[in-house]
This record gives structure tokens, sequence and C-alpha cells, in this order.
């Protein structure tokens, strides 16, 4: 049993939410929360239906089928995967996944765009996970990679890019993480002024528990956060 009050955490996470939107003269609602449920029970996450949560991200496809398809609410709440996906693995995300945030190759793309022809999937949308800070532990395009992965994607029809995922390193202080949250922010500035064919930069998913306000500041409209709700776990 788990002494953490989610509730309680999840207004206090929309709090911080909406004064960092203030303070750059952004609306709060444009903000949307993934809540970032790997490693947290079912029952940790059912109190917060009640309380306006629209997605749940997960990374792992083994945690996260069987999670969707034990739940009765599964449809209540759209279901996002932001871990590093295996190509073997598309055909599981695909039955659950309505984004995918972490896609970083075209072999990745060719297997989503198969298998979504396979399950007649109308389409699929996905995010391009680029690596802004370089660090060599993090999976992720490199920015310079970005335009010409988006060209080559066109060519699969079911799949549509709809913005950028980045993760920032940890910073015991999270001002620092601002560079990188803003070149992500300026890439995708970048790309919607190119203009690429089945590509819209609808979303700009940066922002974590340590630093989804500095994040806000910059831009981000999907911040993924995990600990600030529901505590911190083993994972
Ligand atoms: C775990 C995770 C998060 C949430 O991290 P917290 O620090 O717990 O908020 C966000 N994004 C990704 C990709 C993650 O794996």
């Amino acid at each position: 049993m788990s002494m953490v009050d989610v509730v309680a955490n999840w207004a206090a996470v929309q709090e911080r939410i909406s004064r960092a939107a203030k303070r750059v003269g952004r609306s709060p609602e444009a903000i949307q929360v993934v809540a970032v449920t790997k490693g947290v029970d079912i029952e940790s996450i059912t109190p917060l239906l009640a309380y306006g949560i629209k997605a749940v991200g997960e990374n792992r496809i083994q945690e996260a089928l069987p999670k969707y398809q034990r739940v009765d609410w599964r449809d209540k709440v759209k279901w996002h995967f932001i871990g590093h996906l295996q190509t073997n693995k598309v055909r599981q995300c695909l039955e659950f996944a309505s984004l995918i945030h972490s896609v970083d190759r075209l072999r990745l793309i060719r297997e989503i765009n198969r298998r979504a022809v396979n399950m007649e999937l109308p389409q699929v949308e996905i995010l391009l996970q680029v690596n802004i800070s370089g660090e060599a532990t993090k999976f992720g395009l490199t920015p310079e990679e970005v335009p010409a992965l988006i060209e080559k994607a066109a060519q699969y029809e079911k799949v549509r890019i709809r913005g950028l995922m980045t993760i920032a390193p940890f910073e015991e202080d999270p001002e620092k993480t601002r560079p990188v949250f803003r070149k992500l922010r300026l890439l995708g500035e970048d790309l919607e002024e190119k203009g690429f064919p089945q590509f819209e930069m609808k979303y700009l998913s940066m922002g974590m528990t340590n630093d989804f306000e500095v994040a806000i500041e910059e831009g981000a409209n999907l911040v993924r956060i995990g600990s600030a709700i529901f505590g911190q776990r083993p994972i």
C-alpha cells in the first residue's frame, strides 16, 4: 500500500504548472500532463480519474500492455509510450499507445508503418526524440539529423510526426536545463517554418518532475511527470 497522496500531489502539480505558465503569459490549459505511471500500481492511478487526468505514460511494453488490458477505465485516458522502443515490440506498443514520444530512427518508423497497415490502424501519431544535450547515455537524434529523417518518413503514410521530445540531463538546479529546452523549441519552430508533408509541430514534450516548470517557461505543452505525482519508486 502506498502512503502517497496522489490527489494532493496532482493538485500541487497543476498549481505549479499554472504558475509557470502565467509567468510567461501562457494559458495553463495549453499544457497537458502525461502522468508517468511506470512502476505504479493501477490502484494508485484510479483516484486521479476524477481529477482530470487525461494521459498516462509508460516506458516498458511488458509493463504497459498488461496494465492497459487489465483496467476497465483504459478508454478514459490516452496511453502514451515514452520509453525506448525496440522494433520487435512495435506491434504490442500499437495495441495501446495513441502517441509514441520516443521515435529516433527511420527503421522504427518503417516498422510502425508496416504494423499499422497490418493492424488496419488509420494512422499513428509519433514524436521524434532529440538528444539536445548530446549525452552519450541518452537515446535520440541529433538536431542535425531531424530534417532528413522527417523527409524520409513522409513515404510511410500511416505515420504522422506530431512534434518533438527531449529528456534533459538531471541538474540539481533545474534552471541549468533551460538551454536544452530552448534549443528544442527553436528546432521545432525552424522545422515548422520549413514545412514538411505529414509533419505538424503540435507537441513539444519536455519537462519531468525536476524541471517541468522551466520546460513550460520554454514552451512545453506535454510534460511527463512521475515522481511529483506518485512519489519516488524503484525504477
Ligand atoms: C520516468 C520518466 C519520466 C518521469 O520522470 P519523473 O522524474 O519521475 O517525473 C519522464 N519521461 C521519461 C521518458 C521517463 O522515463
